[in-house]
This record gives structure tokens, C-alpha cells and sequence, in this order.
């Protein structure tokens, strides 16, 4: 897993969220095209659901630095380095 993967092409803004439950974070990328106005929002099929879910926010949550710590600790490529 880790976190998703920038896709070419697309602002790739991040919303960070966590279940009710307090035990599963999830991840919202933004897949509208780069440099778009107004709103991020990401749209994709969810079980049972004839239309798709379509999550929309303000603010690219990988520009506060209170998330940088959040980034790393989803990289599992950065867990070798850590563990030296
Ligand atoms: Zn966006």
C-alpha cells in the first residue's frame, strides 16, 4: 500500500481523512486536470452504487506542514532508511 501515487496529468491534490472508527485513514487524490479553478474533487465507484461518489474540498492538504510526518510515515519506501 502507502500512500497513492501522483498520476501524470491529473492536480493530484490530497485530502487526508480517517473512518468513524478512528482505525483506518484513507487518502482523496484530486483527479481533475492540473492548474484547474475552484474546487479538488475526486470522483469513483463505490459497492452497490449506480452513480459514482464524488468527494470535493478546498485545500491541498500536502501544503501543511502539520502533514509532512503523515506523508513519511505512509511511504513504505522511506522505512529502510528509518530503521538505520
Ligand atoms: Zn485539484
Amino acid at each position: 500500500m502507502g500512500r497513492p501515487k501522483d498520476v501524470e496529468g491529473q492536480c493530484n491534490a490530497r485530502l487526508y481523512l480517517a473512518d468513524d472508527f478512528g482505525d483506518n485513514p484513507m487518502t482523496f487524490r484530486c483527479n481533475l486536470p492540473p492548474g484547474h479553478e475552484g474546487t479538488h474533487e475526486e470522483s469513483f465507484p463505490h459497492d452497490g452504487q449506480p452513480k459514482p461518489v464524488k468527494a470535493i474540498w478546498h485545500l491541498d492538504e500536502r501544503t501543511l506542514p502539520e502533514n509532512e510526518h503523515r506523508l513519511d510515515d505512509n511511504d513504505s519506501d522511506d522505512l529502510d532508511e528509518e530503521e538505520e
